[in-house]
């Protein structure tokens, strides 16, 4: 789509303010790679490319995609419950539909994802997706080679009735561990070191999939870029 065209759909521009709008420098085109300013109304916008009007990014499409860096204090909820809902934290123009792409608990930090687009969340949610999850997890107690070879084997939870799937973990300290799952139970990580005798202190989600927080400090939120969005589809 030509990116004049593009700016008319993903704003309530005329096509002449649009171009006027383009050839005054105002609209980048960013690419995993690098954001540059596009002055050319013709300029051809592929799935790739990601528009930006003012440093803000824009969609033809209308779906937003975002990860935000969750602090502790806030739940994944669209509404405010007990604790405020996170999405207080994200100041992005069209929030109607934003809803969450798995939770994370009131006490844990990190990486969640949301979307206005329920087929994609859905995809990143769904058991099948075996999307790997990596847990930064601070423990009680140092884990030993025995807990740390049947978690990675699978556990039973407690009130379930099938072990957890294989998982990875990277020792850190003896009590700082990185944790890789490819399933989320309810509290499925705080339940997997107690069912192997130990407790969760903190925790910190890193990443979902091959989407990361980079540089994103606590409460902070960033755009997906068009390979990461692609990632799920
Ligand atoms: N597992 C937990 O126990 N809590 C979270 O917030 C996420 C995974």
């Amino acid at each position: 789509m030509r990116l004049d065209k593009y700016l008319c759909q993903a704003t309530s521009l005329t096509r002449s303010q649009a171009k006027k709008i383009i050839v005054s420098s105002r609209v980048k085109i960013g690419t995993k790679e690098a954001t540059s300013v596009v002055v050319n109304p013709a300029f051809k916008v592929s799935e790739t490319h990601q528009v930006l009007l003012d440093g803000e990014v824009i969609s033809a499409l209308g779906n937003r995609y975002i990860v935000l860096n969750k602090p502790a204090g806030y739940i994944c909820s669209t509404i405010d419950e007990l604790y405020p809902s996170a999405l207080r934290l994200v100041s992005a123009a069209g929030k109607s539909n934003l809803h969450f792409a798995g939770r994370l608990d009131q006490d844990t930090t990190g990486l969640v994802l949301i979307s206005d687009d329920g087929d994609w969340t859905h995809r990143v949610t769904s058991p099948k997706s075996l999307c790997a999850k990596t847990y930064r997890v601070w423990l009680a107690e140092a884990l030993s080679a025995q807990a740390q070879d049947s978690l990675e084997q699978g556990v039973l939870l407690k009130n379930e009735s099938k072990i957890t799937r294989p998982a990875h973990i990277q020792v850190v300290t003896p009590q700082q561990v990185l944790l890789t799952i490819r399933e989320g139970k309810y509290h499925q990580v705080k339940r997997m070191f107690a069912a192997v005798g130990n407790k969760v202190e903190k925790l910190h989600r890193e990443s979902i999939g091959e989407i990361t927080l980079e540089n994103l400090q606590e409460s902070q939120w960033r755009e997906l870029n068009p390979t990461e969005i692609v990632s799920f589809k």
